[in-house]
């Protein structure tokens, strides 16, 4: 009996497109499987050419796989993937493989790992980024799990994957929920990506009165400089985008409410939870809640905004510090992604290569940008790097952008223009950069309703002050 070397349960527009991704490549041979078969059938129907082996269940599944046995899961996350897992194991064999390609949280990646593990079966999270066209096309692909399963996987994957410069886009990212950690991680990124580019629009029409189109070839032209990137592209796209019925550019027709799956979410609880400070990724989640409260945004609307109105003395060079003020906020959204990144490996023990992670999300995903060459090239030349925004490259380009920066910021808010993504970047690059917060008040406050005690600069120790009026008096608690 001919037998497949991988298999896709889960036939829905991702799992349908990664399976005919897989068939399309040398030396694959694909079953498939669906809960209701007239998905499988759908599939087989509609592309013979692909030589799909069909299943009409579980146990037919694992018999149509050679051992040892590989299934990649692709249905929808939560109990959809719980489902799934619970019937493989029970036809699968120590030694198989059983990944789960959809966008599980990686807690739940972890926390499936160790359930699969002892049965003896591997299991992997694999992060797929790059949505149905990548599936279909090559994707940038996240696994995690164990090296054992990562000697099987690692040819199959790197046989569909993306390619950037000659390079697939996949690594082995770390054990257990490693995968799925960075995929959420790239999410988040990509919705700070996607906000400052909305701002820089918004700003750019606001302030100059540009049309969407005249926009568009601003961002055509911003996509062949250091800004090039797959959000860039597809914004001009977007821009240039007429709508059919009524002749107005589509980005005026479509309601203004930002929808959001949940990962953007999910990276910012992360954040909250490790203590990273991911501002931008957070302000980006917010502005899409914020644009979601239609009640909310129409009783506010009455409140009063500057009393002048805005113009621009020199269009051309607003321009010029718009696109400054998004490369520099660009740099602090992934410089903060990354410190997620190593936070994250630090507090559940993987060892992440960070260099790796950029050059992955060269192709195939989402972010895809030539700026990744240079997260990459950092990392490479200091990889105990502790913030990528004082990496050379993009020291120097912060220092080339950070007037125009704080023009743009400054303009944005003396007329009135929402622009939490940019104002925010700008006010973590100079709070990180600041020889001294106002952190030091904030813990004298602690102190004097909670006794949390505070350290000074001039002595070891921990002290704690008897605040009493004008008089305070001081106690050492616990210095050495
Ligand atoms: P989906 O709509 O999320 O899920 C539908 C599929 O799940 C169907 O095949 C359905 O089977 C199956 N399913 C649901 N519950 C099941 C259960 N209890 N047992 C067995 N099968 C079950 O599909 P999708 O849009 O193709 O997405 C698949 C995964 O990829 C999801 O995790 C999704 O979040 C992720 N995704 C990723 C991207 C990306 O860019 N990376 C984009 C989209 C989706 P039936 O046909 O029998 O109902």
């Amino acid at each position: 009996m001919t037998q497949a070397n991988i298999g896709v349960v889960g036939l829905a527009v991702m799992g349908s497109n990664l399976a005919r991704n897989l068939a399309s490549r040398e030396g694959n041979t694909v079953a498939i499987f669906n809960r209701s078969y007239e998905k499988t059938q759908t599939l087989l129907d509609e592309h013979p050419e692909a030589g799909f082996l069909p299943a009409a269940d579980y146990a037919e599944f694992a018999a149509t796989l050679s051992k040892p046995r590989t299934a990649i899961i692709m249905v929808q996350a939560g109990r959809g993937t719980d489902a799934v897992i619970d019937e493989l194991v029970k036809v699968f064999e120590p030694g198989d493989i059983i990944v789960d390609g959809g966008n599980a949280l990686f807690t739940d990646t972890i926390r499936r790992e160790k359930a699969v593990r002892e049965t003896g079966i591997n299991f992997v999270g694999a992060g797929i980024s790059g949505g149905e066209e990548g599936a279909l096309n090559g994707p940038s692909i996240m696994p995690g799990g164990s090296d054992e399963s990562w000697v099987t996987l690692g040819p199959i994957l790197k046989s569909i994957a993306a390619v950037a410069e000659g390079e697939p886009c996949v690594t082995h990212v770390g054990h257990d929920g490693a995968g799925h950690f960075v995929k959420m991680i790239h999410n988040g990124i990509e919705y700070a990506d996607m906000q400052l580019i909305a701002e820089a629009y918004d700003l750019i029409r606001r302030g100059t009165g540009k049309s969407p189109a005249e926009i568009a070839d601003i961002f055509a032209e911003w996509n062949r400089g250091e800004l090039e990137s797959y959000l860039i592209e597809i914004t001009a796209e977007v821009l240039r985008q007429v709508d059919a019925e009524t002749g107005a550019p589509l980005v005026d027709v479509i309601l203004d409410q930002a929808g959001a799956k949940g990962t953007g979410a999910w990276t910012v609880q992360s954040a909250l939870d490790l203590g990273i400070p991911v501002s931008g990724i957070a302000e980006a989640v917010f502005a899409r809640s914020l644009s979601s409260k239609p009640a909310q945004r129409a009783a506010a609307a009455e409140l009063p905004g500057p009393s002048d109105a805005w113009t621009v003395a020199d269009p051309d060079a607003f321009v010029e510090d718009v696109r400054r003020a998004l490369y520099a906020s660009k740099i602090v959204a992934y410089s903060q992604g990354f410190d997620e990144i190593v936070a994250g490996a630090e507090q559940y023990g993987w060892d992440i290569k960070k260099g790796e992670i950029a050059k992955i999300w060269r192709g195939g995903c989402i972010i895809r940008a030539q700026f990744l060459n240079r997260i990459t090239d950092a990392y490479d030349a200091d990889p105990g790097l502790v913030a990528l925004l004082t990496a050379p490259y993009f020291r120097d380009a912060l220092v080339d952008s950070q007037e125009a920066w704080r023009r743009v910021v400054v303009a944005a808010t003396q007329a009135g223009i929402p622009s939490p993504a940019f104002s925010s970047s700008l006010s973590y690059y100079d709070g990180l950069r600041a020889e001294r917060l106002p952190a030091a008040l904030v813990q004298g406050q602690r102190d004097f309703f909670g006794a949390h005690t505070y350290k000074r600069i001039d002595k070891d120790g921990t002290f704690h002050t008897l605040w009493s009026g004008d008089r305070t008096e001081v106690q050492a608690v616990d210095s050495h």
